[in-house]
């Protein structure tokens, strides 16, 4: 017998911190009915709760390094069996080891699935301070805005559910940025090269602005999503 399918459509946002895969995931989200499913909102959820993995991962995503592979997949295995990613996700933030890049293949064939895109989102190093420095999100529905970028139609005031309270993350300060820079470069971009290699990988210029990246974005996902 052939075990069902985890989900119809695996789509993965790779990119430094700051290239723009929340922004992108949530409006993918939308226009497909995709889920988006992020391993640092997970992660700072269970450091929230003050869970096991959460105190382990505490300290390391403070210094801007990478969570271990073990906690990670724990973590998303555990989100993927809940029913509404039957609709397809997106992974932002995820795989960004080749260990984790490796267990998801394995996760995907004991289904006979495989990851059907893979949108590598090409930033400079020099804007990607600026990209997370400026970052703040709504504390009600977690809609991401950017003090220059993306701000507010209505200063102080979320544009998706008129919520009046925002957030800023610890880590997103100019010091932990180069360890996160450093940490993608070292760990998550020859991801890039072994993708390639499957035939999967697409290149999207993230230096564009919010709209034209989200243009190219859907045209890409077109492409795999019916
Ligand atoms: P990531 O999830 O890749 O770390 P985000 O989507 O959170 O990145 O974006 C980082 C910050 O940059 C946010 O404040 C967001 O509003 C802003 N941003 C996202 N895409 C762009 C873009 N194309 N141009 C300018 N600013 C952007
Ligand atoms: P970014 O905006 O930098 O892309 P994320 O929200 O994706 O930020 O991740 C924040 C932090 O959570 C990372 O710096 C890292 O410590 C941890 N983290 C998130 N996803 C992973 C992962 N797949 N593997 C290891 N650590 C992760
Ligand atoms: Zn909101």
């Amino acid at each position: 017998m052939i075990a069902m399918p985890i989900t119809p459509a695996v789509l993965i946002l790779l990119g430094p911190p700051g290239a723009g895969k929340g922004t992108q995931a949530r409006m993918l989200e939308e226009t497909f009915g995709l889920v988006q499913l992020s391993t640092g909102d997970l992660l700072r959820s269970a450091v929230a709760a003050g869970t096991e993995a959460g105190n382990k991962a505490k300290s390391v995503m403070e210094a801007g390094g990478l969570v271990s592979d073990d906690i990670v997949l724990a973590i998303l295995k555990d989100r993927m069996t809940d029913p509404d990613t039957k609709r397809g996700v997106i992974l932002d933030g995820f795989p960004r080891t080749a260990g984790q890049a490796e267990a998801l293949d394995g996760l995907l064939a004991s289904t006979g699935q495989r990851v059907n895109s893979v949108i590598s989102m090409k930033v400079e190093d020099a804007s990607m301070v600026a990209r997370v420095a400026g970052r703040y999100t709504c504390a009600s529905c977690g809609e991401g805005y950017h003090d220059e970028f993306k701000q507010p139609a209505s200063a102080g005031v979320c544009d998706k559910c008129g919520g009046a309270e925002f957030k800023r993350r610890a880590d997103d300060n100019a010091e932990t940025a180069g360890a996160r820079l450093a940490a993608y470069h070292a760990q998550t971009a020859p991801l890039i090269t072994y993708y390639k290699g499957r035939g999967v990988l697409e290149q999207v210029d993230a230096m564009a602005d919010i709209a034209s990246v989200a243009g190219a974005m859907s045209a890409s996902v077109k492409r795999v999503v019916a």
